[in-house]
């Protein structure tokens, strides 16, 4: 029997506000999740719970997913969502989906099809013909934040998590609001192998800007070299080194299959949690 873990991520403290009291408040949410997603693994596979916690972070306006979304370039939200089971190995995504409350449960009716990546109004036919109704995840600081970014650079926030249930099964979800402010059709790396992978050895969820993600492959990169024997913060370390000639930003949580957890960020500073039977850590 393998003891469980679970981590999570909200993103970057860069994004929204750094004030004290929103990073009180990130850690705060952080702790709640973390705690009732711990709670549900005793009882649930590391898919179902990889998957529950993604739906609380994205139902708290504090992280850029779900409601509370970024905005784009065109003053819509379009949001993106993955899921991989370790077990089966199966990845499935939504890129780009509008109008829905949680995108990663859409990611999850796509795990039993054959098609599983859906992209824009494909992806919204899809979920709206899944019993998703309509549902507007614009919250007023987010349109504050569209219309002083007319003016003002990109940030960057998604949330994420990968589980280890006592069975040994891992997964891995992750959901995003996006970068914020990007062009119309911009793909994001949370539903892609870059941003969100795991097999039966290593589960990994990123954060940060999906094009240096996706540059650096990071969630494969990082699991298939823990596949290959390499001990997990070995593959996190040589990964993140792999980042620094095109100064890549990028964060992470991930699990092996021994229970090893790990979070690392590239630039300060990731919002994280990690927990298990004997820890929990919060932040850091
Ligand atoms: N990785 C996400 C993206 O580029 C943004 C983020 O993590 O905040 O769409």
């Amino acid at each position: 029997m393998t003891k469980p873990a679970i981590t999570i991520h909200g993103g970057f403290f860069s994004e929204l506000t750094t004030s004290p009291e929103t990073k009180l408040a990130k850690q705060e949410a952080l702790r709640f999740i973390i705690r009732k997603s711990w709670d549900f693994l005793q009882t649930h596979s590391a898919l179902q719970t990889a998957i529950y916690a993604c739906t609380l972070l994205e139902d708290d306006p504090l992280f850029n997913a779900g409601t509370g979304s970024q905005i784009q370039s065109d003053g819509v939200i379009r949001m993106s969502a993955s899921i991989c089971d370790g077990e089966t190995q199966k990845f499935s995504g939504v890129i780009n989906l509008e109008d829905v409350k949680n995108p990663v449960l859409v990611a999850e009716k796509l795990l039993d099809c054959e098609d599983r990546i859906l992209a824009g109004e494909g992806a919204l036919r899809f979920a709206r013909s899944h019993g998703f109704g309509y549902y507007d995840p614009r919250i007023p600081i987010r349109i504050q934040d569209y219309e002083a970014r007319k003016k003002a650079a990109s940030k960057t926030g998604t949330i994420g998590c990968v589980a280890l249930d006592s069975e040994g099964r891992l997964a891995a979800a992750t959901s995003t609001g996006g970068k914020g402010f990007e062009i119309v059709g911009r793909v994001s790396d949370s539903a892609t192998v870059a941003g969100n992978y795991a097999n039966q050895f290593c589960g990994v969820s990123c954060t940060g800007v999906g094009e240096d993600i996706v540059n650096g492959a990071v969630a494969a990169k990082i699991v298939t070299r823990v596949t290959d024997g390499m001990p997990l913060k070995e593959a996190v370390e040589k990964t993140f080194a792999e980042l620094k000639p095109f100064d890549g930003f990028a964060g992470i949580v991930a699990i092996d299959h021994f229970g090893n957890m790990i979070q690392k960020d590239s630039h300060p500073h990731i919002v994280y949690a990690l927990k298990n039977e004997g820890s929990e850590e919060i932040f850091g």
